[in-house]
């Protein structure tokens, strides 16, 4: 199926217009489609294998920024620290002190989001309001070690119920939003500025609850096998 560049230009403006990031979600797509989107403009990809992004990175131009939205292991880290842009999963104290290893080696400081668990699946994966407090509270302590000096913490990333329920949608991107909130307004943390909520199916009430970045992969590339 090919590339849905009316959507994408659709999409680009309005998102433009609202200071929303997009990252077009480019997962199990061939690298000829993203270099389709980069043509028209587009420099911020997603996507969810190390591997795969691992061979698009050296197929694609340099100036991409990729954001790696899967699930991350910490034996994988290494494979993309040298170029990743932005990790958007982050959720074990353990994957953060090795991105933070992983990325000294490379002379970077890596941007990560804190992954929440909001939605009503257990499947899906992060920290729940209590663990996120915590993580907070110990990123903040090895930050005043000077330590942690390879990872920048610069928000959170959600994912919703896989549900068309637009009010447990709304309920859910708006419990986020407030844990947002509630990590920016820490007084040492200075850097949170990046909400990644929405995906093809929710983005415009994602960004109706405040999100800053959204993911949007079927939309603009068709719908994945
Ligand atoms: C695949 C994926 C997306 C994009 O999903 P679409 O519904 O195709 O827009 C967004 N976020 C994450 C974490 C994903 O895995």
């Amino acid at each position: 199926m090919a590339v849905n560049t009316k959507a994408f230009l659709e999409i680009n403006e309005q998102l433009q217009a609202q200071q929303v990031t997009l990252v077009a979600v480019s997962k199990i797509k061939p690298a000829g489609d993203i270099q389709e989107l980069y043509d028209l403009g587009q420099r911020d990809f997603g996507e969810n294998y190390v591997q795969e992004l691992a061979e698009k990175h050296l197929l694609l131009p340099n100036d991409i920024r990729w954001h790696f939205i899967g699930h991350l292991q910490s034996n994988k880290v290494k494979y993309i620290a040298p170029f990743v842009h932005l990790i958007h999963g982050v959720d074990s104290y353990k994957l953060l002190l090795e991105i933070d290893k992983q990325a000294r080696k490379f002379d970077r400081v890596i941007q990560c989001l804190l992954q929440v668990h909001v939605a009503q699946e257990e499947t899906k994966f992060g920290f729940n309001e209590i663990e996120l407090m915590e993580a907070m509270d110990a990123i903040h302590k090895y930050k005043l070690l000077n330590e942690l000096r390879n990872v920048e913490v610069v928000g959170l990333m959600g994912m919703a119920s896989f549900t068309d329920d637009v009010e447990q949608l709304r309920k859910e991107f708006k419990y986020l939003k407030l844990l947002f909130d509630g990590c920016a307004d820490l007084p040492w943390n200075t850097q949170f500025n990046t909400l990644s909520m929405g995906m093809s199916g929710d983005f415009k009430l994602a960004i109706e609850e405040g999100s800053t970045m959204v993911r949007i992969g079927s939309l603009l590339f068709g719908a994945r096998q």
